[in-house]
């Protein structure tokens, strides 16, 4: 997070409309700080006692009339109203209750279609057309690329190999001594563990648990399947009432805790993560010919490695977790189209994708992905639109949930090799410039 002093010096010295110069000049340096615009600034960003602007009301409430009050409050053109509240969005407001708080419309995100791709998998079999939600050009023309590519050599082979949610309390006790006695009883109680946490739900099964000591504090990382849910509000409800038999029968109690101490990997890549599951781990891997990598990515398999390794050094380079391309592009807009927690592409969008030649000259590509988390049922999954992208699918509902997660690998996939092919073969910009830059006849 540090700046190089010259930067900063440079970049005050615009916002403070100061000489850059001044900071080293003898007669200026001591009384810089006292300046009027500095006292000025100072003074913008100290606290503000007048009165607060009104609080936004109505909190959960969806009817017509808070909608009113909140846009009431609002100093906007009747144009952005109704940008966000037209009469489809007001006919299915009540849909959106377990979803938003304070709600004032809808935002319409365009939805792109990528496919066919073609997925052999333990769970998803078939040829899927893939919704994808976003306002980058190139995306989805890139993942759809890579679908044909995938379909046209057979399809992609998918298999899930895990899965696992957790939520992680923390406890805090005077010594070690307490830590040790803890575990003892927090060890000798995993059948009422399972008992109370699986009292608060019918798909939610508790499967582990996993101990972290640090000094006089413990996490406990309660590890859950989920059915065909995500599971992060079910895992929540499951492990407070876990905490809740601990405070009640616990011989030794903690100082203090928590229902979740940062270590469950919520909504953050980690190496944890990356090293266990979080949500679904899944594989995905495609054997190409060299003649249709030429015709399709208009390069060879030798070069696609050559950009692959610079590209993997590159991000070790930078320290990123995982060795990947653009994960996050095609699980952001799959995410938000179905209904998927967006935030949860922090943790999704890392993995491993290798690309190597075989004796036979052709692209081996493999990704795979440890921190899938996604759902076919709860969360977003049952809003008017997302449900809608989860029927184009094919994906909607109980049951669902395994396939979902292969044909996100397998779409991840003909993502790393179109970028790869385009990067490669030089087509990057140039397509960039064509879909985001140009004029389009519509
Ligand atoms: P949820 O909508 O809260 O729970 C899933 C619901 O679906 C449960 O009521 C479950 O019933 C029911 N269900 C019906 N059929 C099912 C099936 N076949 N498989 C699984 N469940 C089935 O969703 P969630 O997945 O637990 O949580 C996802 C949401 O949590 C997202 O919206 C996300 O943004 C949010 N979130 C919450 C937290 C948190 O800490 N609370 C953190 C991050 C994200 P049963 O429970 O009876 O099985």
């Amino acid at each position: 997070m540090s700046t190089h002093y010259r930067r900063a010096s440079h970049y005050l010295g615009q916002v403070l409309e100061i000489d850059p110069e001044d900071f080293s000049r003898d007669s200026q340096r001591d009384t810089l700080h006292q300046q009027p615009a500095i006292q000025k600034l100072v003074e913008q960003l100290a606290p503000k006692d007048r009165e607060a602007a009104p609080k936004v009301p109505g909190g959960s409430r969806m009817t017509p009339e808070t909608l009113e009050r909140r846009w009431q409050i609002l100093n906007v053109a009747d144009e952005a109203r109704s940008a966000l509240v037209d009469a489809q969005t007001l006919e299915q407001m009540v849909a959106y209750r377990r979803n938003i708080e304070n709600f004032i419309g809808t935002v319409k995100v365009p939805v792109g279609l990528a496919g066919p791709l073609r997925v052999n998998g333990l769970f998803a079999q078939g040829d899927y057309y893939v919704p994808l939600a976003t306002t980058e050009a190139a995306l989805v023309a890139s993942y759809s690329r890579g679908a044909q590519l995938l379909s046209e050599a057979g399809g992609c082979t998918a298999m899930l190999l895990n899965e696992g949610i957790s939520r992680a309390p923390g406890f805090a006790f005077r010594d070690l001594p307490e830590v040790g006695q803890f575990m003892v009883w927090a060890i000798a109680h995993q059948t009422e563990f399972k008992q109370q946490a699986e009292a608060t739900t019918r798909h939610g099964k508790l499967t582990d648990m996993r101990i972290t000591v640090e000094g006089n504090h413990v996490y406990l990382d309660f590890q859950f399947t989920t059915g065909d849910a995500a599971g992060q509000n079910m895992v929540t409800i499951a492990t407070q009432s876990i905490c809740d038999y601990i405070q009640t029968h616990s011989p030794i109690q903690p100082q203090y805790s928590f229902v979740e101490a940062n270590h469950s990997g919520d909504k953050k890549a980690s190496a944890q993560s990356f090293l266990t599951v979080r949500g679904k781990k899944v594989t995905a891997e495609v054997l190409l010919p060299a003649d249709l990598v030429q015709k399709r990515l208009h390069c060879t398999p030798a070069q696609m490695v050559d950009y692959w390794r610079m590209s993997a050094i590159g991000g070790s380079l930078t320290g990123t977790i995982g060795v990947q391309g653009h994960y996050a592009n095609g699980l952001a807009a799959l995410y938000i189209a179905c209904g998927q927690d967006a935030a949860c592409v922090a943790e999704s969008a890392v993995g491993i994708t290798r690309f190597e030649t075989t004796e036979t000259g052709s692209l081996y590509a493999a990704v795979t992905l440890p921190n899938l988390i996604l759902g076919t049922v709860g969360g977003g999954t049952g809003l008017p639109s997302q449900q809608a992208c989860l029927q184009i699918l094919g994906l909607a509902g109980t049951g669902q949930a395994n396939a979902f997660a292969e044909v996100c690998a397998a779409l991840l996939l003909a993502g790393e090799l179109s970028i790869i092919g385009a990067l490669t073969s030089g087509e990057f910009t140039r397509a960039h410039q064509r879909l985001a830059r140009k004029a389009i006849d519509v």
